[in-house]
């Protein structure tokens, strides 16, 4: 097995704050499932490019001419990481949400969608002007791809057809059966894309090996908190579809025509969703986090993640009172996200306690996935469990939850001292 590689330099580690026990202590990140810090090495190669900042694509000066190669080599760098292949393009977006909204606008006509309930709603939600097929929640990887398989099967017209899954869910950190579900896709003529948010911070994600069409993840869940994103994948249905966004950079000719309006021929490229200056800053940034996660190598990233998921689980198994939410199985492989509910404790206050006592950042709530929160808590699906709802009373059924997890970034003693605050 991989040896456990110490914690990646990352930024914020010295941050100290107040306890309102009195004194104060350094923060621990354990949120890194809404964003990760940045990686020392990404602030620091964003920091050495910053005097040579320029336009793309706009300009002929030095410093314009430095940064449309550094914006170009950012596209190769994350193709590089991604495994697509050839003639697969890679758009800038602003994040997974703006990636998945591109896609969703970029849809064939009459394409229909088949999506699990499951999802985050930046997957769950997009693609409502088409024709949407809700899965209910899989009890198993399995019961996942047969669930697909089904609907796939009965689905009437043979049309386009396109499936969104997420490759390790923002709840419960569970990994899902990509490779399957996308051979269940391309079996029955459908599409897929992989909502990779929460996957290619934690693990390689190969285009080519999982045969996924369309990749989204963002920036600054991979130690890139600086305002991009990326959809990568097959070119046809972006080449042909509007712009998702009109405007200069995106447009190759434009002119006025004889009946007095505007004419306009637009790129080919990923440059015809990326209208308007590009943010170079936030591309680079993520090459370089693609970049610093490939050298570190991936085998002891994950034996290391796994190690503090361990540390998690075998640190609390004694404490009655933590029930971990899972849809697969307390024992199904995951990345370090762990939900949980504390019996006869308010999520929210428990969230607001590990904060105040003890300098821990978590998230509580139902983590942008109602539906999914509403089915591991057993709440009333229609009703229950609003955001920021009042929390269950003593000897009911939470509402909500409590999220901790962690990264490339994450101390033994972050994971350590949340294992004793909870206890
Ligand atoms: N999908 C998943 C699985 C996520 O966890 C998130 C972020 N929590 C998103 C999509 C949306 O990402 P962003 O907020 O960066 O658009």
């Amino acid at each position: 097995a991989p040896s456990v590689c110490a914690p990646l330099p990352v930024l914020g580690r010295d941050v100290t704050v107040p306890l309102v026990t009195g004194g104060e202590v350094t923060y621990a990140a354990l949120d890194y499932a809404a964003s990760a810090p940045a990686l020392q090495r990404v602030w620091d190669d964003v920091a050495a490019y910053a005097p040579y900042y320029g336009s793309v694509h706009r300009g002929a000066g030095y410093l314009s001419q430095l940064s449309t190669d550094l914006f170009e080599n950012a596209r190769r760098t994350v193709a590089e990481f991604l495994d697509c292949r050839d003639g697969d393009q890679v758009v800038f977006t602003r994040s997974t949400t703006d990636s998945l909204n591109l896609l969703a606008a970029a849809l064939p006509a009459g394409c229909q969608v088949f999506v699990f309930e499951t999802e985050h709603h930046a997957a769950l939600l997009p693609w409502r002007d088409a024709r949407v097929t809700y899965l209910d929640a899989p009890r198993s990887p399995r019961q996942a791809v047969e669930t697909l398989e089904r609907a796939l099967a009965d689905r009437a017209a043979h049309g386009p057809a396109l499936v969104c899954v997420t490759g390790a869910s923002n709840v419960t950190g569970e990994l899902w059966p990509v490779r399957e579900l996308a051979a269940a896709a391309h079996a029955h003529g459908a599409r897929i894309v992989l909502d990779a948010a929460q996957l290619a911070p934690h693990h390689p994600v190969s285009v080519k090996d999982l045969d996924v069409d369309w990749v989204a993840f963002s920036g600054h869940k991979l130690y890139a908190p600086f305002g991009s994103g990326v959809l990568a994948g097959r070119a046809d249905w972006l080449r042909e579809a509007e712009p998702y966004l009109a405007g200069g950079g995106a447009s190759r000719k434009v002119t006025r025509c004889t009946d007095g309006g505007v004419d306009v021929e637009w790129h080919d490229s990923a440059a015809r969703h990326e209208a308007g200056s590009p943010n170079v800053i936030g591309a680079y940034a993520l090459a370089s986090a693609c970049k610093a996660l490939t050298e570190t190598g991936f085998d002891t990233l994950v034996a290391r993640e796994q190690y503090l998921v361990a540390k998690v689980r075998e640190g609390l198994a004694d404490v009655p009172q933590v029930r971990f939410l899972s849809l697969f199985g307390d024992d199904a492989p995951r990345v370090g996200v762990l939900s949980f509910v504390v019996e006869g404790w308010n999520s929210s206050h428990f969230a607001a306690a590990l904060s105040a006592e003890y300098g821990i950042g978590v998230r509580d709530g139902l983590f942008c996935a109602h539906p999914l929160v509403r089915t591991l808590l057993g709440s009333d699906p229609q009703t229950q469990g609003e955001c920021g709802a009042p929390e269950a009373a003593p000897g009911e059924k939470s509402l909500n939850a409590i999220r901790v997890s962690f990264g490339a970034g994450t101390p033994d003693e972050h994971v350590e001292r949340f294992v004793r605050a909870v206890k």
